[in-house]
């Protein structure tokens, strides 16, 4: 048997280093928690990065897997499998789209969404192509999705940057405006910026880049690969905003419940891609559409979403009390099971070291910030346990 250190020589060896990883060598999980190698358990805060909104290794979702693994698990798109069209009209019938393509990540479903608005800027707007998105967004790692996401550290070794993207600042109506020409074709925007550090907008901040969006006729794309499936507190993100539809939507992250898929979703009236203008190989896979189906309507069946908005509230409710002990928290924010702790100092990373060795596995989304996404599912008993190793830790700043 190789030892946790046997593993970490060979990554170190044979894997791109492209990642500081964290020590543990992880084996197995259950619900919230974790274990490694040499059988220490840890509370799961980081949900496979957002990703486990029903928890590791879900019974239903585990079940629905291992039957579609023995029925069929791959055919090409040229031909009909089911699993994609139970999760696409579930998807339909819980939002405001009207259609669904299936891919196998949040960067290329962002990519769909912008191939999709740029032949809409094509057929409707003399070909304008040019997408705003905004400063400390973040929608994926391609090299369209390096000049799509407003973070100069994403950017810098990939210059010059795929043309067509213009970053301007987020919760700002006005400077969308500012940044909008004859060569506009939409605004892709996140309900929430996640990795940018838990910013939540104004609450008329996104209807009024919607109605911006309508009276030039652009398209309003919401990326929600992060805030999708019931991380703020209802299915989709955009739920949560009064008046607000997005005409193209996408998904990733806790879509496939594990299994790696992502969506773009279109209105009827902007579904603009015809046969031949877009495809994938994997995309729609019987197995990944299958986890999640079997995620989706585990979701909708048993309110996850609102599980999540009741135990956002108990934790964000916790946080504030952390607040008003410790100084050094400047801010708690989030919505739903997406939240933020803001300190005045650079000791995220300290906090994550020590709370791994307390068995809690935290993110430091900034160097001032924490960033929780435990699952949707995770108990307030298990959001206790979290918040008091984080107040031991706190004691010692
Ligand atoms: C994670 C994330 C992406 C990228 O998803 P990948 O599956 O890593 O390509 C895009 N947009 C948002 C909002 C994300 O949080």
């Amino acid at each position: 048997m190789k030892s946790t250190q046997d593993y970490k020589d060979l990554e170190k060896k044979y894997y791109m280093q492209v990642v500081n990883r964290m020590p543990p060598v992880l084996v197995t999980g259950k619900g919230t928690v974790v274990t490694d190698t040499e059988g220490k358990d840890y509370l799961d805060f980081t949900a496979g990065w957002a990703v486990l909104n029903l928890g590791h290794s879900h019974d239903f979702v585990t079940n629905a897997i291992r039957d579609q693994a023995g029925k069929i698990i791959q055919m090409s798109n040229l031909f009909y499998t089911t699993p994609q069209l139970s999760l696409a009209k579930t998807i339909v019938d819980n939002s405001d789209v009207d259609r669904v393509f299936f891919c196998n990540s949040g960067a290329e479903a962002n990519e769909g969404a912008s191939k999709l608005a740029r032949k809409w800027g094509k057929k409707k707007l003399n070909g304008a192509f040019e997408i705003i998105t905004t400063l400390n967004s973040f929608h994926g790692r391609t090299q369209a999705m390096m000049a799509a996401t407003g973070q100069p550290h994403y950017q810098a070794n990939w210059k010059p940057l795929m043309p067509g993207f213009v970053n301007v600042e987020y919760n700002n109506l006005k400077q969308i405006e500012d940044a909008y020409n004859d060569n506009t074709c939409a605004v892709l925007i996140e309900p929430v910026q996640g990795e940018g550090g838990v910013n939540v907008p104004d609450t008329d901040y996104l209807r009024s880049v919607q109605e911006f969006c309508k009276s030039k006729n652009i398209l309003f794309m919401l990326d929600e690969v992060q805030t999708g499936m019931g991380r703020l507190g209802t299915l989709f993100g955009y739920q949560r905003f009064q008046g607000v539809e997005p005409d193209v939507m996408t998904l990733a992250k806790a879509l496939g419940s594990g299994a790696p898929l992502g969506a773009f979703c279109s209105k009827e009236f902007c579904s603009v891609l015809e046969p031949g203008d877009h495809g994938s190989t994997f995309g729609g896979n019987a197995l990944t559409t299958a986890s999640g189906a079997a995620a989706a309507e585990f979701m909708v069946d048993n309110n996850i979403p609102e599980l999540a908005l009741e135990t956002g509230k108990y934790m964000m409710e916790s946080l504030s009390q952390l607040m008003s002990k410790y100084q050094i928290i400047t801010e708690v924010r989030g919505m739903g099971l997406l939240i933020g702790m803001e300190m005045n100092k650079d000791i995220s990373g300290d906090i994550v070291s020590k709370s791994l060795e307390q068995g809690l596995l935290i993110n430091a989304v900034r160097p001032n910030m924490i960033r929780f996404m435990p699952p949707l599912n995770v108990s307030k008993q298990e959001v206790d346990v979290a918040l008091n190793i984080i107040d031991s830790i706190l004691k010692d700043f």
